[in-house]
């Protein structure tokens, strides 16, 4: 029988308290393993219900707080996931180790069946997609599949349909590939997402994508400034992967088809509109313009200037967002504060753009407008290859 891990940080504890227990009741889970970044509220809700829910399930809850596995980066979700795996190849009692984020409101055992079945199938991975509101997975779609979309177009990696999702099954061999990679262990951030998609990808694992026809909701976040941390990570971890080669033949991939998607992920906005358009005002520096007239192309530069005054977009189309994501890659400096508030601000500009011009036009207009971006990048880079 399969473990369930939580990773966790300070998450409303009704909910989180709930999926341990929805967790800890199915019958193919023998254990739950809840890896806190700290031993605060959420930690202490989970200890006190501990007892009540291995008492009603007759399964075992286990408390663990993180390890500092990777040490360069910041110690993040990155370390909470490594730890739950490392904890997964010393308990070899369970063959399978299934994450899922602790704030999912529609968490539900079917997420749980969906992937044990499909990992029956002799699938060495088992990801969860699910539909999304056209606002949100910003970063998902600009940075992780357009990444991907561009360094390597002819392989699954931008055919994956929710590559930064923290829902996900690994089996044992899945585990010990993901373990023994030192670019794993050492990416201890928000970036930990990128690599292991990255990762099961370059080793060829056989991997699936089964579908969840409810949605995943969760807390929603304020302006874009939430995601700040979250965007710089999460293009880090692309650009310290671009010389990588990944061969064109994965081990095996197929995805559950999408059904039609529910009015109320359709009407969602997943982000404060009006917040987000005072960013492009703000925290401007003379380096940071520097930075623009030395690297970037004159149209861009222009209307990121242009949007100090006045919150405009337009300049941010995709082609834009395409010539500037070059230029990130090969001069970006993470931990440089005028080069990741200069990677926020275009991004910042690109979601505003794609939300200003396709997303009014209605969801499939919209949902439409990032599948052909991302579809057409393939075609233009893999051409150029
Ligand atoms: P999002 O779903 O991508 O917006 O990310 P969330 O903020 O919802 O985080 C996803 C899951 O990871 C949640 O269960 C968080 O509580 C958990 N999490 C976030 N950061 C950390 C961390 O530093 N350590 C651990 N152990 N869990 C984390």
């Amino acid at each position: 029988m399969s473990i369930v891990c939580f990773p966790f940080k300070e998450e409303d504890v009704s909910v989180v308290v709930r999926n341990v227990e929805c967790a800890a009741s199915h019958p193919r889970i023998a254990a739950v393993l809840c890896v806190g970044y700290s031993q605060g509220e959420t930690w202490h809700a989970i200890e006190n219900a501990k007892p009540r829910i291995e008492k009603a399930s007759g399964k075992v809850v286990i408390l663990l707080l993180q390890k500092r596995i990777g040490v360069a980066l910041r110690g993040g979700k990155g370390d909470g996931m490594n730890t739950a795996l490392s904890y997964f190849l010393e308990h070899t009692q369970y063959p399978r180790l299934h994450f899922y984020d602790a704030d999912i409101v529609s968490f539900s055992e079917k997420w749980i069946s969906k992937a044990e079945i499909q990992a029956d199938l002799d699938y060495d991975v088992v990801r969860h997609h699910f539909p999304r509101s056209s606002t949100d997975a910003m970063i998902t779609w600009f940075v992780t599949k357009l990444g991907f979309a561009m360094l390597w177009p002819n392989t699954v990696l931008p055919s994956i349909e929710q590559p930064l999702g923290g829902e996900l099954l690994v089996t044992r061999r899945a585990a010990e590939v993901l373990l023994a990679d030192p670019r794993v262990c050492s990416q201890s951030d928000w970036g930990i997402d990128t690599l292991y998609t990255f990762v099961i990808a370059q080793t060829g694992l056989r991997m699936a994508e089964v579908y969840i026809p409810e949605g995943k909701v969760h807390a929603l976040y304020g302006g874009l400034r939430d995601l700040r941390t979250m965007l710089v990570e999460c293009f880090s971890a692309i650009q310290s992967l671009k010389n990588e080669v990944v061969g064109s033949d994965a081990g095996g991939y197929c995805i559950e088809f999408a059904k039609a998607v529910p009015e109320l992920v359709q009407q969602k906005v997943g982000y404060d509109i009006e917040k987000s358009l005072k960013l492009l005002r703000s925290q401007w520096t003379p380096r940071q313009q520097e930075l623009l007239h030395q690297h970037f192309d004159s149209a861009l530069v222009k209307g990121l200037l242009n949007a100090r005054d006045w919150p405009c977009w337009g300049f941010a189309d995709e082609e834009a967002w395409t010539g500037a994501y070059l230029k990130f890659l090969d001069h970006f400096e993470k931990g440089d504060d005028d080069w990741e508030e200069l990677l926020f601000k275009v991004w910042v500009a690109r979601v505003l753009n794609h939300t200003l011009r396709h997303v009014i036009r209605g969801y499939d207009v919209a949902l439409g407008s990032l599948r052909d971006f991302v579809w057409e990048t393939r075609q233009r880079f893999g051409m150029e290859l």
